[in-house]
C-alpha cells in the first residue's frame, strides 16, 4: 500500500556533525547584553567561561560555577536567533515558517520599549506558529503577571522565568521544553500519517466497494441488454415461488417471450444489428414495466434475458393470475413494432408464452417450463402472438415426459427392439443390404411409431444412447447372420445416426471400436445421415464425414429432396449413396413430371459418382419405373415391409424379388 506524503510539519532542528539534533531558539529581549548571555549560555558548556559580567544581569552571582556544574558535553548547543523587538521576532517566525520549519522555543522579555510588549509579541507569533513555546521572561521587580498569563491562554506553552535565573535551570528549561515541542511533533506527524493512512484505507473500502457492487451487477445482468440475466431471474422467480407457498392469495406469472424470425435478421443483416435489436427488444421491454407504466404497475415486476432471442417477464404479485394474460396483450403493443436498424425498417415480433403459478407447479422451474411450452404454442398458432399454458398442454407435457421415462427405462433395459428393411439391387434383384429400424413396444400402450418417439429423443438428447443401442443389436446382427448360409441374409446393414450422434467427441472412435469389437469389415456397414444433418453449418460436419469415410465405411444421404440442401454444395460432401425421400414416389402418383425430378436427381448423383437408393416403392409399376428411371436400388413395401431379423433366413424369402 502507498500511503500520499502528508504535508507533515518539518522538524525544526537540523543536526550537528555529531548527528545530534540541534535545537532552535529565538531570544526576543530588548538589551544587547541578554543577547550576549544567551549565547554565553548555550554555547560551549564545557569551556571554563568568564561570564560573569554579562551573566550577573541573567543569574546573578552564582552564574559561573553553575554554568560549569551543568555542563553536558553530548547535547548539541542549540542554534540561537535573537531579536530586539517583538516587530522583529514575529519577521523571524514568519521568514522560518516560509521554509517549512519553526523554532523549538522562544524566550521573550516582557517589556521592550519602544515596541509591542511581551504579551503582544507573544500573541502575534503564536498567530504564525501556534505550537511554538514560549519561555516568558520578567524581572522580579515587574508586577505578578499571572494576570497577563491567563489572558494569553495556553498554559502549557508558556512558562514565566524570572530574572536573575540559574543558567543550568535556564537549560534544563530549554532541554526539557524542546524536548517536550519535538515529542509533540512527532505525535502530530504521527497523528497525520494515521489520518493519511485511514484517508486512504476509506478509499480503499470505498473502491472496493464500488468493484463489489460493479462485480455484483456484471453476475446479475446481461452486458448486452443490462436486463437481468439468467441466474438473477432465476433466484427472484425461487422468491416468488417461496411466497406463493407460503400465501395462497399471493400469485405470480412468467411470460417467456421469442422473437419472430430473429434468426433471418442475424442471418441477412449480421450480428451487429442482430444486438441493436435484441438491445430495442431489451428497453422496450423494461419501459414497459416500470411501475408508472400502465401496463404492469408493481415495482416487483422484472425482466430478463435468458441467452440469444429469449426474454422473460417475472409478474410479481399479481391481484388475478389471469391479469398476466392482459399484461402479455399489452406488451405484444409495446414491444412490437417498427424499428430502424441499418438504413430499413424492421418490424419486432413476439411471441410469448404466459404461465401463472398454479396447482401443476411443484419448483419454481416449472413455471418457467410452462411459459415455454405456452410460447411454442404462440409460435404455432402463427407468431406475434401469446398464448396461455393450459390443462390440454400440462396434459400433453406430462406425457411427453412420461413418454421419456419409459423410452430412458427401455434403453437401459435393452427393451428397444430393431427390425431390418431389405435394400434391392435394382440390377439383380438381390438384397445387398438392410436398414435397421428401431422398434419400441411400450409397456401399457403397444408399439409406438419411430415418427413419435424419434422427435421425442432427438429434442431431450435420448437418442444418443438409443442410436448407439441401435447401431450395436445392427452389428450383433451382422455377426449373428453370418453363421447361417442361407442367401436371403443381408451382407451389410444401414443405420441410421442423428445429427447430435453424429456430433459426439467420440462417433469415430465408436464406430472403429464396434468394426473392431465385432470383426465386421468396414463395407458391412453404412450409415444414414439426413440431408438437414449434413447441411448442418454450425459445425464441422465435413471432417467428421471424412473421418467416417476413412474407416472405409459408406454415408446414405437419407431423405434427399425434403431439406434445403442445395445441389450446388453436394459435390463437397463425401457421399456414397443418395436416398431419394418416398415423398417423391408419392408426388408422382399425383402429378408424373416428379418423374423428371427423380430422373435429374439420379443423373446428377451418378455425376457425382454416388449411387442412388429410392424410398417408399410400394407396386410393380413404381418398381418398374425405378428401373427407368436409372436408379440404382430400391427400397419399400413392394419388396418388404421392415422385418424382425427372424425373417431373414428362413426358407420364406421376406424379399417379394424385384421384377
Ligand atoms: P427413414 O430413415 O426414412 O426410414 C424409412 C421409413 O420409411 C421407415 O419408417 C419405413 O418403415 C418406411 N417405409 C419403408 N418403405 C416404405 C414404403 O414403401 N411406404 C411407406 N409409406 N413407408 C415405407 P419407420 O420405421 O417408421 O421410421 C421412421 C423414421 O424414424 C425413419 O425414417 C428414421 O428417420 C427414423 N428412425 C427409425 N429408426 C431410427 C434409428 O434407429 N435412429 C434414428 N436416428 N432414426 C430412426
Ligand atoms: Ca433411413
Ligand atoms: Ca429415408
Amino acid at each position: 500500500m502507498t500511503l500520499p506524503q502528508p504535508s507533515e510539519p518539518k522538524p525544526n532542528t537540523s543536526h550537528n556533525d555529531a548527528g545530534h539534533a540541534v535545537p532552535r531558539l529565538l531570544i526576543v529581549d530588548d538589551q544587547a547584553s541578554v543577547h550576549h548571555a544567551f549565547r554565553e549560555v548555550f554555547a560551549a558548556r564545557t569551556r571554563n567561561l568568564d561570564l560573569e559580567a554579562d551573566e550577573a544581569i541573567l543569574f546573578g552571582d552564582n552564574a559561573s560555577s553553575a554554568s560549569q556544574n551543568t555542563s553536558c558535553p553530548q547535547d548539541p548547543a542549540p542554534r540561537l536567533d535573537f531579536a530586539f523587538q517583538g516587530e522583529e521576532a514575529i519577521d523571524w517566525v514568519n521568514t522560518l515558517a516560509d521554509t517549512g520549519t519553526r523554532y523549538d522555543l522562544a524566550f521573550v522579555d516582557m517589556r521592550m520599549p519602544p515596541g509591542i510588549n511581551g504579551e503582544e509579541t507573544i500573541r502575534r507569533l503564536w498567530e504564525t506558529d501556534p505550537d511554538l513555546h514560549i519561555v516568558c521572561c520578567t524581572a522580579y521587580s515587574d508586577d505578578d503577571l499571572s494576570e497577563v498569563m491567563q489572558r494569553l491562554g495556553r498554559p502549557d506553552q508558556l512558562v514565566l522565568l524570572k530574572k536573575p535565573f540559574d543558567p543550568a535551570e535556564a537549560r534544563q528549561l530549554t532541554a526539557a521544553l524542546v524536548e517536550k515541542h519535538d515529542l509533540r511533533n512527532q505525535a502530530r506527524l504521527h497523528v497525520v500519517h494515521l489520518e493519511a493512512t485511514n484517508r486512504e484505507l476509506k478509499n480503499q473500502i470505498k473502491r472496493r466497494g464500488e468493484a463489489e457492487a460493479r462485480l455484483r451487477y456484471q453476475a446479475s445482468h446481461d452486458t448486452l441488454t443490462g436486463l437481468y440475466n439468467r441466474e438473477a431471474f432465476d433466484q427472484h422467480l425461487a422468491r416468488c415461488f417461496e411466497t406463493a407457498q407460503c400465501n395462497p392469495d399471493y400469485h405470480f406469472a412468467v411470460l417467456y417471450i421469442d422473437l419472430d424470425n430473429f434468426k433471418v435478421v442475424n442471418d441477412t443483416l449480421g450480428h451487429t444489428a442482430g444486438d441493436r435489436l435484441l438491445s430495442t427488444v431489451g428497453k422496450r421491454l423494461q419501459d414497459s414495466l416500470r411501475p408508472s407504466d400502465s401496463v404492469a404497475k408493481t415495482a416487483g415486476n422484472i425482466a430478463a434475458r435468458l441467452g440469444g432471442d429469449e426474454f422473460v417477464v417475472l409478474l410479481d404479485g399479481l391481484s388475478h393470475p389471469d391479469d398476466a394474460a392482459a399484461v402479455a396483450d399489452r406488451l405484444l403493443t409495446t414491444v412490437s413494432g417498427p424499428n430502424r436498424i441499418n438504413g430499413l425498417d424492421l418490424q419486432i415480433q413476439i411471441s410469448i408464452g404466459v404461465a401463472a403459478c398454479d396447482h401443476h407447479c411443484t419448483h419454481h422451474d416449472d413455471v418457467l417450463c410452462h411459459a415455454d411450452l405456452a410460447m411454442y404454442r404462440a409460435k404455432e398458432n402463427g407468431k406475434n402472438n401469446r398464448a396461455v399454458f393450459d390443462d390440454e398442454m400440462h396434459a400433453k407435457h406430462h406425457e411427453r415426459i412420461n413418454l421419456l421415462s419409459d423410452l430412458q427405462t427401455a434403453i437401459d433395459t435393452h427393451a428397444i427392439n430393431v427390425v431390418y428393411q431389405p435394400i434391392i439391387d435394382l440390377h439383380s434383384g438381390n438384397m445387398v443390404a438392410a436398414e435397421a429400424l428401431a422398434r419400441w413396444d411400450r409397456p401399457g400402450h403397444g408399439p409406438v411409431s419411430p415418427a413419435t418417439f424419434i422427435p421425442v429423443a432427438e429434442q431431450s438428447g435420448l437418442i444418443v444412447p438409443l442410436g448407439d443401442a441401435v447401431l450395436r443389436i445392427a452389428c450383433q446382427q451382422l455377426i449373428a447372420w453370418r453363421r447361417n448360409a442361407s442367401p436371403n441374409i443381408p451382407k451389410a446393414v444401414s443405420v441410421n445416426v442423428a445429427l447430435r450422434q453424429f456430433l459426439q467427441r467420440d462417433f469415430v472412435d465408436k464406430l472403429a471400436d464396434l468394426l473392431a469389437e465385432f470383426d465386421i469389415q468396414p463395407n458391412e456397414l453404412r450409415i444414414e445421415l439426413t440431408e438437414s444433418t449434413v447441411m448442418d453449418q454450425t459445425v464441422d460436419i465435413q471432417r467428421i464425414l471424412h473421418a467416417v469415410r476413412h474407416l472405409g465405411i459408406q454415408i446414405y444421404l437419407d431423405d434427399f429432396g425434403t431439406g434445403y440442401s442445395s445441389l450446388s454444395t453436394l459435390h463437397k460432401f463425401p457421399i456414397d449413396v443418395l436416398k431419394i425421400d418416398q415423398s417423391f414416389m408419392r408426388a408422382v402418383e399425383t402429378d408424373p413430371r416428379h418423374a423428371a425430378i427423380v430422373k435429374t436427381i439420379t443423373d446428377l448423383a451418378h455425376h457425382l459418382e454416388a449411387a442412388v437408393v429410392i424410398e417408399g416403392v410400394e407396386d410393380i409399376a413404381q418398381a418398374n419405373s425405378v428401373i427407368r428411371w436409372g436408379c440404382d436400388y430400391a427400397q419399400g413395401f413392394h419388396y418388404s415391409r421392415p422385418q424382425p431379423a427372424s425373417a431373414y433366413g428362413l426358407d420364406q424369402s421376406p424379399i417379394n424379388r424385384a421384377a
